[in-house]
């Protein structure tokens, strides 16, 4: 196995297996990926509420963050820069192709600035833009 585990303790987090198999995932994958992904992947080495917990604190620690998938899903993705503990605020554009479902982020296409009506107050802002991939043109 590659060791990430300085990944785990650059973020304040024990090395354990499970959060090397996971983070292994997402390192050697491009793309977003989800719970279901993960378990599908795993199998029945590891159970889900021990998936769940692990990218649940990979988020908290802005070791991944979260994607909004078009079918009410969500999906991970690795942050590229390290982001602030608790606070990495995303405001890059995802992108999810149409033809092999994959989703990318788009780390230099930044989403331009809201204007919302008088009143509300913004948080986050998720933008997934569906079409075909270069792989798939
Ligand atoms: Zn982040
Ligand atoms: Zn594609
Ligand atoms: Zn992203």
């Amino acid at each position: 196995m590659n060791s990430n585990s300085h990944i785990l303790r650059d973020n304040g987090l024990r090395v354990t297996e499970t959060r090397q198999v996971i983070l292994d995932k997402f390192q050697e994958r491009q793309s977003a990926i989800s719970q279901s992904d993960i378990e599908a992947d795993l199998g029945a080495d590891i159970d889900r509420v021990t998936v769940y917990r692990t990218l649940k604190t990979f988020v908290e620690r802005g070791i991944i963050h979260k994607i909004l998938d078009d079918k009410g899903g969500v999906k991970y993705a690795m942050c590229k820069e390290s982001c602030a503990h608790g606070d990495h605020h995303h405001d890059h554009l995802h992108f999810k192709c149409s033809v092999c479902q994959e989703t990318t982020c788009l780390e230099k296409h930044l989403i331009p600035k809201m204007q919302l009506p008088e009143g509300y107050q913004q948080e986050e802002v998720n933008i997934l833009v569906q079409g075909i991939c270069p792989n798939c043109k």
